[in-house]
């Protein structure tokens, strides 16, 4: 039995790296190009212990003030980890920091130097990817939480324990130092025994990093992230220009969960329970068609604004499509997933819109961005399908979105709707769907397509219908059904 995934990724969207700031620092240096270093990274050390890191910053810029992030995805607390600060100034005396709120902290005078202990040893399964955890000295390591948001840029070198290994899609310099441009998406995974393959796919750097030992061969694997990725590049025509990887670490997770992910910048990061019973490649294939597709959407993407609903619920619909195409799953284990789907949109209430609930995605348990995004992504394929007599798909929008038509840090709302809508069959689609309060009724818009919604049962069930005539069977025929 493969799961779906519908609870298990919680990405968030790319964090641009605060445009603003960094246009500030921009214009900074520019007059004042007196202070060359303005710009200059800050030089971090992280020495990693089993279950802490230690985390020592040396500041180009002296300060008296630094912010750690306290929550994401959900999540608050982390910077609650952070113990042992202190403030060091340019003469080499205590420069008096203190802790003023959850993730604060303040020094009396500047200080050109920092160091400051986080304990990752107490991270819980439902925090997970989300944050830095370490278990026995394996464990992924986020500079979004272990660095404070203050520093832009920095160079950092790791201590590791002996025999302990360290990978992550930044790659060293020739003394070992890692050149950090976005602290916010970098990720680092470290442990004993990492175990890497990496190939180049269609020109794009892929590495495979697992940590453990698994009932899985990783080759085969292997082989089925490569065809994904292939299979998204025909999607978007977009070639991710930097090196992406894959990193599997296992964590307790059970009984809440087998697995969990999160595709940060151009890192897969991946947690898998060590007791879990799965259908290993059938299983890591299909995470992947959801995963992977987040390296392009919404990581490659300048976008701003909330859009969950499209990158996530349009993404869970892109990743079944392509688990169809590739066939990872058959034509009615596809109708099973979005009747499925469908009895989980139905059985809450649908009384805000996609927008609303992109906004609202981390403090409330409305789950609409996925199971509702994901049915607007079905209806919009199936109407476009129809309309074009088969010679458009939803995933002609796909290209679109990346092929300059899209401006950089535009609103991603504004811009998705207007790129759906943007077909004069398709006009005023989006508008209704995901920026209005049009709820979902499969019973009566399916039968046009030949498709039928059972809910006698005690799961609804979507049937072909018998009698189909010639464009509905071309239609459905293209979404893969082979009567
Ligand atoms: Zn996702």
């Amino acid at each position: 039995m493969l799961e779906s995934g519908l609870s298990n990724c919680t990405d968030r969207h790319a964090i641009n790296a605060i445009p603003v700031k960094k246009v500030i620092a921009a214009i900074t240096f520019v007059l004042w190009s007196v202070t060359v270093h303005a710009n200059a990274p800050a030089e971090i050390t992280v020495s990693v212990a089993p279950s802490a890191v230690k985390v020592e910053a040396e500041l180009v810029t002296p300060t008296r003030s630094w912010s750690f992030r306290n929550a994401y995805a959900g999540s608050l607390g982390f910077a609650e980890r952070i113990t042992d600060f202190r403030a060091v100034d340019a003469s080499g005396q205590n420069a008096g920091a203190k802790n003023i709120a959850p993730g604060e902290f303040r020094s009396d005078r500047d200080a050109t130097r920092i160091s400051y202990t986080v304990d990752l040893s107490t991270t819980n399964a439902a925090d997970v990817p989300h944050i830095s955890w370490l278990t026995s000295g394996r464990g992924f390591l986020l500079f979004a939480d272990l660095i404070p948001r203050d520093i832009e840029s920095l160079s950092a070198d790791f201590k590791l324990p002996f025999g302990s290994m360290i990978e992550s899609t930044i790659s060293p310099d020739k003394k070992g130092r890692y050149q950090v441009l976005e602290p916010e998406s970098a990720v680092f995974l470290v442990g004993p025994e990492l175990r890497k393959t990496s190939d180049v796919i269609s020109g794009m750097a892929l590495d495979f990093v697992v940590s453990g030992t698994w009932p899985f061969k990783e080759k085969r694997a292997f082989d089925g992230a490569t065809q994904i990725m292939k299979q998204y590049l025909a999607l978007t025509r977009h070639r991710l220009p930097g090196k992406s990887s894959i990193m599997i670490a296992p964590f307790r997770l059970s009984p809440a969960a087998t697995w969990k992910a999160e595709t940060r910048g151009s890192t897969l990061m991946l947690v898998i329970d060590p007791d879990a019973q799965l259908n290993w490649v059938g299983q890591l294939r299909v995470i992947f068609t959801h995963e992977l597709l987040h390296l392009w959407v919404p990581n490659a993407l300048k976008l701003e604004g909330d859009y969950d609903w499209f990158f996530e619920g349009f993404t869970l619909y892109i990743a079944l499509r392509t688990a169809v195409e590739l066939r990872i799953i058959d034509f009615d284990e596809y109708l099973r997933t979005l009747a499925g789907v469908y009895d989980a949109y139905s059985s809450h209430p649908d009384d805000v819109s996609l927008i609303e609930a992109s906004e609202s995605r981390w403090t409330t348990s409305n789950t609409n961005v996925y199971v509702k995004g994901m049915l607007v992504a079905f209806l919009y394929d199936l109407k476009i399908r129809k309309e074009s007599g088969g010679a458009a798909a939803l995933a002609d929008r796909y290209r679109e979105l990346f092929d300059g038509r899209v401006a950089a840090n535009a609103n991603g709302n504004d811009a998705i709707i207007s790129l759906l809508d943007s077909t004069p069959a398709m006009s005023g689609f989006a508008k209704l769907y995901v920026a209005g309060k049009t709820k979902i009724a499969l019973e009566q818009l399916l039968p046009a397509y030949g498709l039928t919604l059972d809910t006698s049962g005690k799961k609804s069930q979507i049937r072909v219908n018998r009698d189909l005539d010639a464009e509905q069977k071309q239609l459905l025929r293209s979404l893969g059904y082979r009567g």
